[in-house]
């Protein structure tokens, strides 16, 4: 019987998830090996303690998952996003870090104001709202999610920190789910973008998220419509609305916002430098109803 310590482990398997391609491979087999035996990779633990067999056969089992091409992420279970830890699982999209610029537009824009009711649509882990919640002075949070499964992380993750976060099963594109949320300050969403030919050539760990969070229609554009037409009203007078968009997708959503009326329309770039938040207010002139209704009369 050979025994193995903790280095030895990982040692194998950055040997292995180096030669299937994985990049990273020393960083992932220190995840994978923490998340097998247990012991925290990003601190400090003793490399030289001898693993148990159960601990070896966990990690073989982990291990031929990730070699699978399953994301990392749903193996550990969790992913950080802003700083926190989101659970995460098959049937709920990945928080990516390229989302967290919406977090530093939202407190550029917002972070002065009070008692703001802030609505996340196609929300998923919840990783937007609860982190709004957090970051903001909030109202209110309501978090809207038309899957169950992802629904299911939604609310674990509002219990994990401990969240006043309103969760609401509704599908965003169906008018009626907007009688279910009261009028909001901010409207943020990170819809389903990509576009039908790039939903065929998806990476390899893409392909194990649900294609419901990831699919945008034919052109990546069908939600960016759906929610502006459906959604622009239910902001409050000088209320945002914010978009999380893909690689060069900034002149067709801006369009989509001027066309529908939305103001001070802006795009904000990610750390990498791709464009990457758009913004838009609704702002409605003094009278200018009042001048329709009565026009209308004549
Ligand atoms: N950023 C994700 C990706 O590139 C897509 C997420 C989305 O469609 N909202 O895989």
């Amino acid at each position: 019987m050979v025994n193995y310590t903790y280095n030895d482990i990982i040692l194998s398997l950055t040997d292995k998830l180096a030669s299937s391609g994985i990049t990273n491979a020393h960083w992932e087999a220190r995840e994978l090996a923490g998340c097998a035996c247990g012991f925290n990779c990003r601190g400090r633990f003793d490399g030289k303690t001898l693993a148990t067999d159960a601990q070896i056969k966990q990690c073989a089992l982990l291990l031929a998952r990730r070699l699978t091409g399953e994301p990392l992420q749903y193996i550990l279970g969790e992913w950080d996003f802003c700083g926190t830890t989101f659970e995460v699982g098959q049937g709920v999209l990945i928080p990516r870090s390229d989302t967290e610029t919406l977090i530093d537009t939202a407190l550029k824009q917002l972070g002065g104001e009070k008692e703001l009711t802030v609505v996340d649509l196609c929300a998923g882990t919840g990783c937007i709202g609860i982190t709004l919640e957090e970051k903001l002075n909030c109202k209110e949070v309501y978090c809207v999610e038309k899957y169950d499964t992802a629904m299911y992380f939604l609310n674990r993750n509002i219990e994990k920190h401990s969240s006043q976060v309103k969760a609401v099963l509704a599908d965003v594109c169906d008018p009626k789910s907007t009688e279910l949320v009261p009028e909001a300050d901010l409207i943020v969403s990170n819809p389903p973008y990509i576009n039908a030919e790039d939903m065929q050539n998806l990476q390899r760990e893409v392909r194990f998220e649900p294609k419901e969070a990831l699919a945008g229609g034919e052109d990546g554009f069908d939600f960016y419509r759906a929610i502006v037409r459906i959604w622009k009203d239910k902001l409050k007078n000088g209320g945002t609305m914010m978009f999380e968009i893909g690689a060069g997708q900034e002149d067709e959503v801006m369009e989509i916002m001027i066309q529908s009326g939305l103001k001070d329309v802006r795009v904000r770039r990610d750390m990498a430098g791709i464009n990457r938040c758009v913004t838009g207010k609704r702002v409605e002139q003094e009278g200018h109803v009042n001048l329709y209704e009565q026009l209308d009369k004549k």
